[in-house]
């Protein structure tokens, strides 16, 4: 065995290996590069996810003659001129990019200074460099890249599909342009423009939320707080979604240090933090957020791919993040504030017992004005098998008169959660009981019965599936749609049947009977915005919760839809029947029950 220094090339391809992980990374790389070099335009054209060539065009300061053949070389840079590895203001610092990229692939490096009248170019093949000719170039930078991973055939058989590929880039590209809202960019598959982002103008908050609806949507940049703060030199700025605006994952949660896309998971669990009290625990909300911290407070060379950062003090970052993003929600007014009728409700919730057996968290114990007997006692007596399982949660509507009750004086002694009284704001349903008052959150209602008929649908004879007469197509996108795909016999399982339809869409044939009416569209872009961020292993069945809940979410009895007296009494008879429905799949409370000595209390009357 002897010992012996590597050739260059060799090392170069080692070092591709943490750089250069996909095309995805080689464009994050050299349009880093672009912006280092001042450029206000980028384009970026992209073949077969970027497996067969890459184009990187920019306007920036360009490179001379003598430059070309040593951006290839290992460790070569202009961006630590003082050799300061303390105070970085560029994105790159590490001199391995072009050296790492050249060497797993055919490169072509066209570039002219802005004061040159030539521009040169350079070929390097998987590492060996060509001779530097003359070329015809307008200043600026011009990258090629053929053939990535033509030099190292083991990192190719690793590539997803050019489909796959091109989505990593784009989301790339997505993140640098966010930060840098300032330079137009460009992204082009061979076909079609994929990307266009026009340089945005104004300061940077302005052009930021400009930047930022052209990327997460207008819905985000309408309805989006902006966030300014400032601890102990570190600032941070950005805009946070109200808790209303959220999605199924968190792929919506961007994060900039420095102008630099990090994935942290400090700032996951931040955002966890400042919306813990607004939002389902699997709902994520929408936010992009900007820190600028000074340099002897960071650490970037942390990893040769340079998306994480280590942070001096991370306790005071996150305190930063949280702090800032709370008081922005709480500046929005009355959207997130719900203090006063909490505490209202917390006087009387103590009196009130959850239907089922079992429901902890949900305490029973020490109610005021409580009656001999509980009504979860009384509720056993009620858990009676369900007919017509696989029908709508509610009857059809038959338009009789609203609030009418059909029941006599008798019924109403007998059911445990009453009978309707009247449906206020399309939401709550009010029903009066013996001794007290009934109200019921329909929607967190439905959610749950729903849950509960598919799992014990799934236990016995399957979900029953209802035809629809017009099949519905849903546009997703390719990747949602392929994820869906993927899933579809599982999802046929739980009752909705789809298909393939084009490229980026499904066509649904058939959705759960028990849903009834639901909203198809909503429904689907749910399920999907679930399954990109679930564990690929585990059977949707094993994730039921997550999957009713978005059923529950999309169909008939949502929140906002009116109900006749015949539908809310049999969706207060099925909750009477069906166990666990006094909360819903969060762990809040389907209803509440206000006694009228409770009622009685908040009058001061007692
Ligand atoms: P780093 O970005 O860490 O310096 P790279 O390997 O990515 O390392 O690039 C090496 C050098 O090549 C850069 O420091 C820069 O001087 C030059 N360079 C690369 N791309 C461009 C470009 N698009 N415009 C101008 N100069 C560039
Ligand atoms: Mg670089």
């Amino acid at each position: 065995m002897t010992i012996r220094q590597l050739p260059k090339t060799l090392v170069n391809r080692i070092a591709a290996g943490e750089v250069v992980e996909r095309p995805a990374s080689a464009v994050k790389e050299l349009v880093e590069n672009s912006i280092d070099a001042g450029a206000n335009q980028v384009d970026v054209l992209v073949r077969d996810g970027g497996r067969t060539q890459v184009i990187i065009t920019d306007n920036g300061c360009g490179m001379s003659r003598e430059e070309l053949s040593l951006a290839v070389e290992r460790h070569a840079t202009s961006k630590l001129p003082n050799d300061d590895l303390i105070n970085i203001s560029s994105l790159g610092f590490r001199g391995e990019a072009l050296a790492s990229i050249s060497a797993v692939s055919r490169l072509k490096l066209t570039s002219r200074r802005s004061d040159d009248d030539e521009a040169w170019t350079l070929d390097v093949e998987g590492g060996k460099l060509g001779t530097t000719l003359p070329a015809a170039h307008p200043p600026g930078t011009r990258l090629e890249i053929k053939d990535l991973f033509f030099a190292t055939p083991a990192r190719l058989k690793f590539l997803k599909t050019p489909r796959t590929e091109l989505g990593h880039v784009t989301e790339a590209i997505k993140r640098l342009a966010m930060a840098h809202p300032d330079i137009g960019f460009k992204l082009n598959d061979g076909d079609r423009d994929l990307l266009r982002l026009a340089p945005a103008q104004g300061d940077f908050l302005d052009s930021c939320l400009e930047r930022l609806g052209a990327i997460m949507g207008r819905d985000f940049a309408n309805n989006a707080i902006s966030i300014n703060a400032e601890r102990e030199g570190i600032v941070l700025t950005g805009y946070a979604g109200l808790p209303t605006l959220n999605r199924g994952n968190a792929q919506m949660q961007f994060l900039f240090v420095n102008g630099r896309p990090v994935r942290d998971k400090l700032f996951y669990g931040a955002l966890r933090g400042a919306y813990r009290d607004f939002l389902a625990s699997d709902r994520y909300p929408m936010v992009a957020l900007f820190l600028d911290v000074p340099a002897e407070k960071l650490d970037v060379n942390v990893h040769p791919a340079k998306t994480e950062v280590r942070f001096s003090d991370a306790a005071l970052v996150r305190g930063l993040i949280v702090g800032a993003v709370k008081h922005g929600l709480a500046e929005a007014g009355h959207r997130a504030s719900t203090t006063v009728a909490n505490s209202a409700l917390a006087a009387v919730q103590s009196g009130s017992l959850p239907l089922g057996r079992g429901n902890a968290g949900y305490s029973s114990a020490g109610g005021s004005g409580s009656v001999p007997y509980g009504l979860a006692d009384r509720a056993q007596s009620f858990f009676a098998p369900n007919s017509g399982f696989d029908a709508p949660l509610v009857a059809p509507d038959v338009g009789e008169g609203f609030g009418v009750s059909v029941f006599n004086d008798e019924d109403q002694e007998n059911y445990p959660l009453g009978v309707a009284r009247a449906q206020l704001h399309e939401t709550y349903i009010v029903a009066q009981t013996g001794d007290g008052i009934v109200i019921v959150d329909q929607h967190a209602a439905h959610e749950r019965l729903v849950h509960e008929r598919i799992k014990k649908s799934l236990e016995t004879r399957g979900v029953k599936r209802q035809g629809l007469l017009i099949p519905e197509v849903v546009e997703l996108g390719t990747t949602s749609a392929e994820l869906l795909n993927k899933r579809c016999d599982e999802l046929l399982e739980l009752g909705l049947a789809i298909e393939k339809f084009g490229p980026g869409a499904v066509v649904v044939r058939e959705v759960p009977a028990l849903l009834g009416n639901c909203d198809i569209q909503g429904l689907v872009r749910d399920l999907a915005d679930g399954l990109a961020e679930s564990d690929e292993t585990l059977a949707l069945k094993d994730r039921l919760g997550d999957i009713t809940a978005k059923m529950a979410c999309h169909g008939s009895v949502r929140a906002g839809r009116r109900l006749n007296a015949t539908e809310m009494n049999a969706l207060l008879r099925e909750m009477e029947a069906t166990p666990h429905s006094g909360q819903c799949s969060h762990g809040r409370p389907t209803y509440v029950e206000l006694k009228l000595i409770d009622i009685e209390k908040l009058f001061g009357r007692r």
